[in-house]
């Protein structure tokens, strides 16, 4: 079984994000940029999965700009085998990713395709269900555990209170939460032999997606500053605050 992982290129978990000054988005700019943190866990779950002689490949692909590459080199760092780049200059919404990831699904039959839950910079978490609705297959999102057994994978799910176990039948859709795993530091070794594993370039026309925008960003704005809190005397004063002057008891 081959297992394909979607890595997106996002501004780096680290970095302080500044909005543009003319309201139109956020600033990348000399930005560093990484893989998105649960694609990590997705690429890290694909990789235990083949460690565990559940899956012979593992198939990284971004649908990014040319920069794109040094995020499917740290994956094939990590491990994977083979990646795919889908070059564009163009911010690519979720449908049409989608869309591009079931014409790669089309032409390398993938067992199962592993997503993160969301990109941490737009914050969409669409993609998997998209692509998960365009395949007809099943779907098991936000995944804390997911088990392989004969044609089916069990899928443990975080939801609102507590956990669900779902079970799909392969080939099936998942898509990482946070505590599926720890992943990987990339080895040095294991960064010199990414350097000789294969990456192709494609087009999204090479897969008929047009990546025309159906949505517009009418405006980004910085979250609004939390005010300064004040400090209190003793618990009569505090009380008496919250009462008269929150309103709150
Ligand atoms: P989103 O729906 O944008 O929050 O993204 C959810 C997941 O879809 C990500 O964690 C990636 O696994 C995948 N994905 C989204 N955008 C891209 C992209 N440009 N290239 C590759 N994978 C992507």
């Amino acid at each position: 079984m081959k297992i394909l992982v979607p890595v997106k290129r996002v501004i780096d978990y680290n970095v302080k994000v500044r909005v543009k000054s003319d309201n139109t988005g956020v600033e990348l700019a000399n930005v560093k940029m990484s893989m998105n943190p649960f694609d990590e866990i997705a690429v890290e779950e694909a990789l235990r999965i083949k460690e565990a002689g559940n899956a012979e490949e593992v198939i990284v692909v971004s649908v990014g700009p040319a920069q794109a590459q040094e995020t499917l080199r740290t994956a094939l760092a990590m491990g994977a085998d083979r990646a795919i780049l889908v070059k564009t200059e163009d911010a690519v919404e979720p449908l049409a990713i989608a869309k591009i990831l079931k014409a790669i699904v089309a032409e390398e039959n993938p067992g199962l395709v592993i997503l993160g839950k969301q990109a941490i910079d737009n914050d969409c978490n669409q993609t998997g269900q998209m692509l998960a609705a365009l395949l007809e297959w099943p779907q098991g999102t936000f995944a804390s555990e997911v088990v392989l057994a004969d044609g089916t994978v069990n899928v443990t799910r975080e939801i609102d209170g507590g956990l669900e176990t779902v079970k799909l039948t392969l080939p099936a859709i998942v898509t990482a939460d946070l505590r599926l795993n720890e992943p990987r530091y990339a080895s040095l070794p294991n960064i010199m032999k990414a350097k000789r594993k294969t990456l192709d370039t494609k087009e999204p026309s090479d897969y008929g997606v047009d990546t025309a925008r159906r949505v517009t960003t009418l405006k980004v704005e910085e979250p609004s500053k939390r005010e300064a809190g004040v400090m209190v005397e003793n618990v009569a004063e505090l009380v008496a605050k919250l009462r008269d002057e929150a309103g709150v008891i």
